[in-house]
């Protein structure tokens, strides 16, 4: 299985292996449903690291953004009509609708967390000799 870099998309070497989660998955199997899956093992190479940990920052900037909008939007819809014209089954409804679209909208930023231990052990090859004292 070839190992393809999630930032520069080459084909590479070598990386550190990126972790599967719901939107990983998700595309997946979409691509296996329509049969352009290439399944490679996606990685993240050395020469992109740097841009990589911009990018899953932003991603989880975003991540946090598009929760607090989601919780208000659904906050919204449910207090609203309670307010004006009594509780609304209808406007909940609408509301999880809208919710769920805002989060929908983070997947376009997505970036996936890369196995912690792999990252470290590509960085620093040889910094795990360091004594840790007791604290
Ligand atoms: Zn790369």
């Amino acid at each position: 299985m070839a190992k393809a870099c999630i930032i520069c998309a080459k084909i590479v070497p070598h990386g550190v292996p990126v972790e599967d989660d719901l939107v990983i998955s998700g595309i997946r199997a979409i691509k296996q449903k329509l049969g352009i899956a290439k399944n490679n093992e996606l990685v993240v190479c050395p020469a992109c690291t740097e841009e990589y940990k911009k990018k899953r920052g932003e991603y989880e900037k975003k991540l946090v953004q598009h929760v607090v909008i989601a919780s208000i939007l659904l906050l919204v819809f449910i207090l609203l009509p309670i307010f004006t014209k009594g509780f609304s089954l209808w406007a909940v409804v609408m509301g999880v609708v809208f919710a769920a679209g805002v989060m929908l909208l983070s997947v376009f930023s997505h970036c996936p967390r890369i196995a912690v231990g792999a990252q470290a052990k590509a960085e620093k090859p040889s910094a795990a000799k360091g004594k840790k004292g007791k604290k």
